[in-house]
């Protein structure tokens, strides 16, 4: 099993088989966390969860001794959207994303804010944060966390100053924090990879939203290149945002105890060597 010091270092999982299997899957690697989808990411609907899948899902977390878990909502849920009718379909669907979590005990529930599609950036993060003002509720469990965006298309949320403005104006702030996405940032030109370029973004990152609200990573690396807005994640290591700017995060003991979760597209058929990227790159802490 590998040794990752003070990194909470953690992988996508599949659920294949049963949500149960998850905690098993990513222990595999030595994983204290990990994320998941709790229900088809293509699909509206879902069949209620499986009581004995709940509950097995819990004991294997507890047996593992993992936490600060993300479960990824689905792509469908556009909360920056204008469109009435599907806004109404996406604040069931996001609703119900959460009732999952809680039963799972799941701490995180990450999103893509959206596409503004036609409209404004101003009204696509004014709809976000509407959106999310009308799914938080005050009983729930989960924290709600905005996924950084590449910046394809009309994707809301590339710059830490939107997603700054979208918590501006979310009631229930305690409610919500930020999900990292290495490969994404990167994408959106933020320079991540140099020394300099990294304080620079994570300066501009306290000063849009507060380092406090940082509460998980994706850690990618990134097919396309700094400023390219293209959303394709690669290997870690593999891509153009390379050990180098890997290295940055995993060595910031500011960010150690918070998630960093792989996404990349080898899935757990990859993680070993991702892992094997990450721990090359870790200085002993
Ligand atoms: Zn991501
Ligand atoms: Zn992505």
């Amino acid at each position: 099993m590998a040794e990752f010091g003070n990194l909470l270092l953690g992988g996508h999982v599949s659920t294949s088989g049963g949500i149960s299997g998850a905690s098993d899957r990513a222990n595999v690697f030595g994983f204290r966390t990990f994320q998941v989808f709790s229900k088809n990411q293509m699909q509206w609907n879902a069949k209620p969860l499986d009581p004995s899948e709940v509950k097995g899902f819990r004991e294997k977390v507890a047996e593992n001794s993992q936490g600060k878990i993300m479960v990824h909502a689905s792509y469908l849920l556009n909360m920056g959207t204008s469109d009435p009718e599907l806004r109404s379909k996406v604040i069931e669907g996001f609703s119900l994303e959460i009732r999952r979590a809680d039963e799972l005990g799941i701490e995180n529930l990450v999103f893509h804010p959206g596409s503004r599609g036609k409209a404004t950036m101003e009204q696509g993060i004014s709809n976000v944060a509407e959106s999310l003002n009308e799914v938080i509720n005050s009983t729930q469990k989960v924290s709600i966390l905005l996924e950084a965006a590449a910046g394809q298309g009309g994707s809301i949320g590339h710059a830490f100053e939107q997603i700054g403005s979208i918590i501006d104006q979310v009631d229930q702030k305690e409610k919500v924090g930020v999900c990292f996405d290495t490969c994404h940032v990167w994408a959106a030109g933020y320079d991540i990879r140099s020394g300099a370029g990294y304080e620079s973004a994570i300066q501009e990152f306290d000063d849009a939203i507060g380092l406090k609200k940082l509460k998980g990573f994706h850690l990618n690396d990134s097919k396309k290149g700094m400023g390219s807005h293209v959303d394709r994640h690669e290997q870690i290591g593999l891509g153009t945002l390379g050990v180098e700017g890997i290295s940055n995060f995993v060595n910031d003991t500011r960010f150690h105890g918070i998630p960093m979760v792989f996404e990349t597209p080898k899935g757990e058929e990859g993680y070993d060597l991702d892992i094997a990227a990450v721990i090359s790159v870790l200085k002993k802490s």
